[in-house]
């Protein structure tokens, strides 16, 4: 397995819909390093590990010893030392989700103990605002974030905006929309896609995320439309989405951040 041994247990498996889990994972006999929130790590299990049905079949592996490794941007805080929380969406053609979702509690999996990314929070002044925008498991670094830093002392406004297809892949609602219930500072947009798929109907937020800030939704929340010297935005999600934010976020003044360059937005290419 190329050195990578199966050194983690899988604890906890939430199903918020099919396709759609969160799974906590703790280290077998070590210790988790501490991580920045929004920072990633990687799951891996070895080629010989069984798909769940629903997905596509693959021809018995040529290494079944082979490790398949991925990376996940951790959802639980990082002030929980015992275990790490992920949050999965299920690529039914995929090499690793399958396998993944076949996992059940105990079960065994590769946890690299090695947490790496800058899409943290870290250069970001304490007085600054902070928009962070999902779509499907792309909000699984901002749990982290607002799991870890969101309290009544900070200063800064958060806003998470995330958009699914349905309003049972909004995976996290009840926190989040309970969080906002107890905080000042802290205002949730769940959207979605596709209201005419609602068996009940919908009569919440649709279309697609970016509505929400071009329809001047959030602007309305914070009294202003948030500007580049007031407020950082994160972009975690589908490629078209960033693709398309980013485009509303330069016509208004803001540009990319890299380690190089500072700038007010952030992005995380999951693919
Ligand atoms: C920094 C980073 C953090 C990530 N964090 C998460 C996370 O928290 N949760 C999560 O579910 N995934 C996350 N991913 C994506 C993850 O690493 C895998 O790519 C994904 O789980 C698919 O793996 P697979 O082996 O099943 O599919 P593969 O065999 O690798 O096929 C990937 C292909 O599936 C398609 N695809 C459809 N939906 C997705 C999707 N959601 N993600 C990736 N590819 C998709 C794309 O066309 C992509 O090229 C992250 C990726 C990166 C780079």
């Amino acid at each position: 397995m190329g050195g990578k041994e199966l050194n983690a247990l899988v604890t906890q498996r939430i199903e918020h819909a099919p396709g759609l889990v969160t799974l906590r994972v703790i280290p077998d006999g070590w210790e988790l390093p501490d991580f920045t929130p929004g920072q990633f790590t990687v799951l891996g299990l070895p080629a010989s590990a069984p798909r769940e049905p629903t997905s596509d079949p693959e021809p018995p592996p040529a290494k079944p010893d082979k490790m398949i490794v991925r990376a996940y941007s951790i959802s639980s805080s990082s002030k929980s030392k015992e275990y790490l929380e992920f949050y999965i969406s299920l690529v039914r053609s995929g090499e690793l989700t399958p396998r993944i979702f076949n996992l059940t509690i105990g079960d065994r999996v590769y946890l690299s103990p090695k947490f790496r990314g800058f899409f943290t929070l870290e250069n970001v002044p304490a007085d600054k605002n902070v928009v962070l925008v999902a779509t499907g498991t792309g909000l699984a670094p901002y749990m982290s974030m607002i799991r870890s830093e969101l309290n009544r002392e900070s200063r800064r406004k958060f806003a998470v905006i995330h958009g699914a297809y349905h309003s049972w892949d909004l995976g996290y609602y009840r926190e989040l929309a309970g969080l906002e219930r107890c905080s000042s500072n802290f205002t949730y947009f769940p959207i979605i896609s596709e209201p005419q798929e609602e068996p009940g109907g919908w009569t919440g937020r649709a279309g697609f995320v970016q509505k929400v800030w071009t329809g001047g939704e959030l602007a309305e929340v914070w009294g202003k439309q948030p500007t580049p010297e007031d407020t950082d935005v994160y972009l975690c999600g589908h490629p078209d989405m960033i693709e398309d934010f980013e485009k509303i976020l330069q016509a208004e003044g803001f540009t990319e951040h890299t380690r190089k360059q500072p700038g007010q937005y952030h992005l995380e290419r999951y693919w």
